[in-house]
């Protein structure tokens, strides 16, 4: 008998209807003789809704308080399906985290999961019941309920199949896999058949939007085979695995990252260390910087530009002010303006042809790149918003079509 860990994300269970149908395919994959575990997130809009709801009265609310309230959004939806099984006649209970055992690290709204009691998960499955368990949340060290950040039913799933050691974590999304590009706007975009650990993660960071960061990286440490399907078409869906048993392709996938934002100190000393006070700062304050480029001295200043997310850009820019003179910077520039556009592939690395072929693509259609790193999987250049898109679908036809 097979033990199967299915996810259902919030657009799979949206209304009654999606619900029901959500129960009928777990009944399926439990018909079949598996032992089934099931992870909701919340229903649609549900988490953005109750941010809202507590906007309305507090916007400064705690941090504690505000789990209180986006833990209910999966609690709902955990009964609701229990109902729906029930209603086709299975063995079936629902469980919140904590009653599934989800122990976190203390802080609140981004939790990472410090370890999962089983016990009771075992217990049901035992008697042979379909476990339903609330994504997105768990208990701390203070008995407290914490989230796991947005997103993180994902996380919760394969959090469960590693510790169940599950044969297989299914991901059902709206999507039926992950693509070598979004298929919303390039049209030769393909899926794939499977995708290793490491390529996962950078598509998954690299705003590929299919499969929470955080999850991808669990599963590569305790090896869960991941398996990302639509939850509305019955078709073969992507397998996220060791990278030895992925097809070795040059370039796998081309993403876009809208989530950016560019910060430009202008005409700081060129002297030693700097370079060091300015990053050293901004991590001692959990920024994580991305792209960096800077340029070469002139008249003993230098420029240095690198960019962050759109939510860490006011914090940055506030501690940036602060130190504008220590750094003898005379000017600190900033846009939103800028998508970050990377190809992956495992198999890039000492590809030597494969970046100028990614900026001829980029050349041949008239998009200037502002920064450009390299790693190695992966390939990113900055380039204007407004072009992202093009830059995106030029790569893929170069690469991929
Ligand atoms: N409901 C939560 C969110 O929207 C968790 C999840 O969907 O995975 O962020
Ligand atoms: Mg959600």
């Amino acid at each position: 008998m097979d033990l199967i860990v299915q996810k259902y994300g919030g657009t799979s269970v949206r209304d009654a209807e999606r619900v029901m149908n959500v129960a009928s395919r777990v009944v399926e994959a439990y018909d079949a003789g598996n032992n089934v575990v099931v992870v909701v997130s919340a229903q649609g809009d549900t988490t953005d809704d109750l941010i809202e709801k507590a906007k309305e009265i507090n916007p400064n609310a705690s941090k504690r308080e505000m789990d209180v309230l986006l833990s209910t959004g999966e609690q709902i939806s955990i009964s609701l399906l229990a109902m729906a099984i029930e209603k086709i006649g299975r063995p079936v209970i629902s469980l919140t985290g904590w009653q599934a055992g989800f122990k976190t690290e203390a802080t609140y709204g981004n939790a990472r999961i410090d370890r999962i009691s089983v016990d009771r998960l075992e217990k049901e499955l035992d008697k042979r019941r379909i476990v339903i368990v609330a994504g997105f949340q768990g208990l701390n060290k203070y008995d407290d309920i914490t989230t796991l950040g947005r997103g993180g039913s994902d996380t919760s799933a394969v959090a469960l199949a590693a510790a169940l050691h599950a044969d297989v974590c299914e991901i059902y999304t709206d999507v039926d896999g992950v693509y070598t590009a979004d298929p919303r706007f390039v049209k030769t975009a393909r899926k794939l058949d499977d995708v290793s650990y490491d390529e996962m993660l950078e598509l998954a960071s690299l705003g590929a939007n299919v499969l929470h960061n955080r999850s991808v990286e669990m599963a590569k440490k305790y090896n869960v085979k991941l398996a990302v399907k639509s939850s509305l078409e019955k078709v073969e869906g992507t397998f996220v695995k060791e990278v030895s048993q992925v097809e070795k392709m040059l370039v796998r996938g081309v993403t876009r990252d809208n989530d950016v934002a560019r910060i430009s100190l202008c005409d700081v000393d060129d002297n030693p260390g700097k370079a060091f006070q300015v990053f050293s700062m901004l991590a001692k304050h959990k920024i994580s910087v991305d792209l960096i480029i800077q340029s070469i001295g002139k008249e003993s200043k230098k420029d240095i530009s690198f960019t962050v997310t759109e939510e860490a850009l006011p914090e940055a820019l506030e501690l940036l002010e602060k130190d504008k003179d220590t750094l003898g910077a005379r000017e600190i520039k900033w846009t939103k303006d800028v998508s970050k556009v990377s190809i992956v592939g495992a198999g890039m690395v000492n590809n030597a042809g494969v970046a100028a072929k990614m900026f001829e693509a980029l050349y041949d259609a008239h998009i200037n790149i502002s920064m450009i790193a390299t790693s190695e999987i992966k390939i990113s250049v900055l380039v204007d918003r407004k072009d992202a898109e093009k830059a995106v679908v030029a790569i893929h036809d170069k690469f991929l079509a």
